[in-house]
């Protein structure tokens, strides 16, 4: 028998209710509780409680995609924002600005994942989020990520070059920041000779033996709301770290033109620099750097690797084959798959038919010549793609469209993450 997320939701309330004889706070404590567990359970990324006028939805995002669980009444708003600020140390009675903390694992029963917990005051009451941060031993290495072979043995070669920039490019949610870390732990664990690494993140997610890691604020200036922030600037704390002997730096997101001055610097100067950065493909993300204002000729000698990437949600096995050809619309492009997979569900995929994601990636060949010529001369990114694909680069649609034929992912989950 398989049990929906909104079924589960019912029966966590329903135990809930049972468990205080009355509807008061009690119900809420207990409530909450089996919330969090379950979403633990069902390895959601997150858990919201939005108040609005309905009352407050209840929805957990499990491998990229947003469950509505359910409905509770809109009265419970303060109890429920109370109940989850308790945990993460938060004001309580403060509830009109925006509070986060975060939450050691092993402080809430049954649960032994780390989160943070964030508030932040709407319409209808206080707009409550837990992220989940994966647990130490599910940080992956190359290996692990799933990544088919041509690009894993690119990203070995990549993990092993001692200077210039490794970027990793893909909208949010599309796993950058797991395969930074996993390049990261690479350069530690499988390196010849010690190196001198450092990585300045925001926030950091996971401590990394071996590495020296500093928080700072993404913001390119932190003192410009007035006080003097304790955390420094990324693109300032970059310029200090260079003074401490680094061999490696990572930057967990370059976001704006002085941090991404200061990495290609670092990364022109006999650094290996590891980042990631915003973009929909590997030549728009040319065009975005060219946009922030970097200097064609830097990025043409100081990008060493460019990975461009998604998520998808891997297909279950109890997936159905079609023995049927299918055009598939994605970005604009239409493949035709020799066969697919259909979903199905059950139990073990909570009847959504897919458990877990696997990437899907392209690479730029950029130590081609006529390449390098086209980034400095500003081409539109239409050419570059163009030139990228003559030169060998197999774009990402074409790598999901071999996916959805091999059954690891649908044609469906490829439209939702790739657009038509
Ligand atoms: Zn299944």
């Amino acid at each position: 028998m398989v049990q929906s997320i909104t079924e589960r939701f019912d029966n966590w309330l329903r135990e809930s209710q049972e468990q205080s004889a009355d509807f008061s706070a009690n119900f809420i404590v207990a409530l909450i509780d089996k919330i969090l567990v379950g979403a633990a359970d069902l390895s959601a990324s997150d858990i919201h409680f939005q108040p609005d006028r309905r009352g407050v939805e209840v929805r957990f995002r499990i491998d990229g995609v947003l469950h509505i669980l359910g409905c509770l009444p809109l009265e419970h708003a303060g109890q429920i924002a109370a109940r989850l600020k308790v945990f993460a140390g938060l004001l309580t009675y403060k509830v009109d600005v925006p509070q986060e903390g975060r939450v050691r694992s092993g402080r809430i029963d049954g649960v032994v994942q780390e989160m943070r917990i964030s508030s932040a005051p709407t319409l209808f009451g206080e707009r409550v989020v837990v992220r989940f941060f994966s647990p130490e031993d599910q940080c992956q290495s190359i290996e692990s990520l799933g990544f088919e072979e041509p690009i894993r043995q690119q990203l070995h070669e990549a993990a092993s070059r001692r200077s210039g920039a490794v970027l990793i490019v893909g909208p949010s949610g599309s796993g950058k920041t797991t395969t930074a870390y996993a390049l990261l732990r690479e350069l530690v664990h499988c390196s010849e000779t010690p190196r001198s690494i450092v990585s300045l993140e925001d926030p950091i997610e996971h401590a990394i033996d071996g590495v020296a890691q500093i928080e700072v604020s993404s913001r390119s200036d932190s003192t410009e709301h007035g006080e003097k922030s304790r955390i420094l600037s990324l693109d300032r704390m970059l310029q200090y770290m260079m003074r401490q002997d680094p061999e490696v730096l990572m930057v967990g997101e370059i976001r704006e033109r002085r941090t991404a001055e200061a990495a290609f610097q670092a990364a022109l100067t006999g650094h290996l620099l590891i980042s990631t950065f915003h973009g929909g493909s590997a030549v728009e993300s040319i065009g975005r750097f060219l946009e922030l204002g970097i200097e064609p000729f830097v990025l043409r000698s100081s990008i060493a690797f460019l990975l461009c990437q998604r998520l998808l949600r891997r297909l279950c096995s109890c997936s159905e084959k079609v023995e049927q050809r299918l055009e598939v619309r994605l970005q604009g492009v239409v493949l035709t798959v020799r066969n697919y997979f259909e979903p199905r569900g059950c139990s073990c995929c909570g009847g959504t038919g897919y458990a877990g994601r696997i990437p899907a990636a392209e690479i730029m060949p950029l130590e081609n010549e006529e390449i390098a010529r086209a980034i400095l001369e500003r081409r539109a990114t239409g050419t570059l793609q163009q030139l990228a694909q003559k030169q060998g680069m197999t774009p990402l649609t074409e790598n999901v469209a071999r996916q959805i034929e091999a059954g690891l992912t649908s044609p469906w989950e490829a439209k939702r993450v790739l657009g038509h």
